[in-house]
């Protein structure tokens, strides 16, 4: 059934009676061609475009929880394409275009607003280091603006230009960037990938798998056994306990991220604004909540939930750049368990087991990043070869010390 105006004006003639489930709650089969584990976004996007893409659709993906209730359910929403390192730009400026037609893609409306994301910078050589940043996402196809100080002041109402420790000097601003409804992405590609024929089966757990030599032959799941052609995890914070059912230890360790959401306020911030010399980024929801977060908690966990010192550290982030903040109630705080990597960006391809893959890794910054996973882990597993946007995450890259260290923090995921 479409959404469309048309009949939006039917059901309301109709008492609204006619509307159909988004998607199948469908019942596990006994085998499958892929069966993708994880139904967050970048699970069902992969199994959408598999579907769409490579004519794949006996494909089901199965789901420990309810589709969303992940990280894809918990983030801050910002998507941009602003990275500087040619392994990593083209692959999300290709999912930003993605973004761009994602709910006419999809029929269903994921609410993408691109308001803007603004990087403030805070000395010379950061700016400088902006420049260089900004240059390279225009020499890749991206959008990409340097702000003075003046620029900053009349997009962006309440900075301190005062902070003697954080000057503010300018910014890099990049338009097309902005937010999305998260919940919406789960639910729009599910709902895709349902009219297609892949089944979405949630509260099935996997909790193990069968191996006939170099070859995954059926998933163990709490609804029993089943026959997998190809394997897909796209499950985030916990890659690291799938991939050791499996037999492969990754380089991924899994930390707690949090979020926060304010009392509603009129409309104050129309972009996504970060702070340059500190972990913290902001914007305003459709239902006035200013929506922000920080670092992460620094400690290894499976916890969706997080502790006092990092609430701490982001309030100390949000009134150094807006101390008016500082009256600002706070409403609701979660946390999600990220996939962090020692370069700070993801692996997507194949594992070293005959029919298993991987999307994951994506440490902070893997909302951004969901249409162009799903597609690129979708082109991997029909072609049994990586695309070139995603040939350089690689697993392999770290045993041949080719790693995609966009911030040069070294090889501690907890840094990146
Ligand atoms: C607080 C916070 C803020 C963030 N902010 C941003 C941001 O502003 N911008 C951005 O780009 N990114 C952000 N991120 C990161 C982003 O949310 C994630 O990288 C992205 O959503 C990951 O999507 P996913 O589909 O891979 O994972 P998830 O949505 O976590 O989906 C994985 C799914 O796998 C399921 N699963 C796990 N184990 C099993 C199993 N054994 N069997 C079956 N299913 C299983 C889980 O239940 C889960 O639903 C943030 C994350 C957090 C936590």
């Amino acid at each position: 059934m479409r959404y469309s105006i048309i009949n939006v004006l039917k059901q309301g003639l109709a008492g609204q009676k006619g509307w159909q489930a988004a998607w199948r709650d469908a019942t596990p089969k006994p085998q499958y061609d892929v069966v993708i584990v994880g139904g967050g976004g970048h699970g069902l996007a992969t199994a959408y475009y598999l579907a769409k893409l490579h004519g794949i659709t006996n494909v089901a993906v199965l789901e420990k929880g309810w589709i969303g209730s992940g990280n894809t359910g918990r983030n801050t929403t910002i998507v941009r394409s602003n990275y500087l390192l040619p392994g990593n730009e083209p692959f999300y400026e290709h999912s930003l275009k993605l973004w761009e037609g994602m709910s006419r893609d999809l029929n269903f409306n994921v609410m993408f607003s691109q308001r803007g994301v603004l990087n403030l910078c805070h000395s010379d050589a950061q700016r400088d280091a902006y420049a260089r940043r900004g240059n390279a996402m225009l020499m890749m196809g991206a959008d990409a603006e340097l702000l003075d100080a003046d620029q900053v002041r009349r997009m962006v109402r309440g900075l301190d230009f005062q902070n003697p420790r954080f000057p503010i000097t300018g910014g890099l601003l990049q338009r097309r960037g902005g937010t999305a409804r998260h919940d919406a992405v789960a639910w729009g590609y599910a709902r895709a990938a349902s009219e297609l024929g892949v089944d979405i089966i949630q509260n099935c757990e996997v909790t193990g798998f069968v191996r006939d030599d170099d070859r995954i032959t059926a998933v163990e799941t709490s609804r029993g056994r089943i026959a997998a052609g190809k394997v897909g995890l796209a499950v985030a914070g916990h890659s690291s306990l799938l991939a050791e059912m499996a037999g492969i230890r990754l380089p991924i360790e899994s930390h707690v991220l949090q979020a926060f959401v304010s009392e509603g306020l009129k409309p104050w911030i129309d972009t996504v604004v970060t702070f340059g010399a500190g972990h913290f980024y902001i914007s305003q929801s459709d239902k006035g909540g200013l929506v922000f977060g920080g670092d992460i908690d620094g400690y290894a966990s499976y916890a969706q939930r997080g502790n006092l010192p990092v609430v701490e550290h982001v309030a100390a982030g949000a009134v150094a750049l807006f101390p008016a903040l500082g009256r600002v109630r706070l409403l609701r705080s979660w946390g999600g368990v990220m996939d962090m990597t020692p370069d700070g960006s993801p692996i997507i391809g194949k594992l070293p087991i005959g029919n298993l893959y991987m999307t994951g890794g994506w440490c902070y910054g893997g909302f951004k990043a969901t249409p162009a996973s799903g597609w690129c882990l979708a082109h991997t597993i029909a072609n049994d070869a990586p695309h070139a946007l995603n040939e350089a995450m690689s697993l392999e890259r770290f045993a041949r010390g080719r790693a995609i260290d966009e911030r040069g923090a070294g090889p501690r995921p907890n840094l990146h």
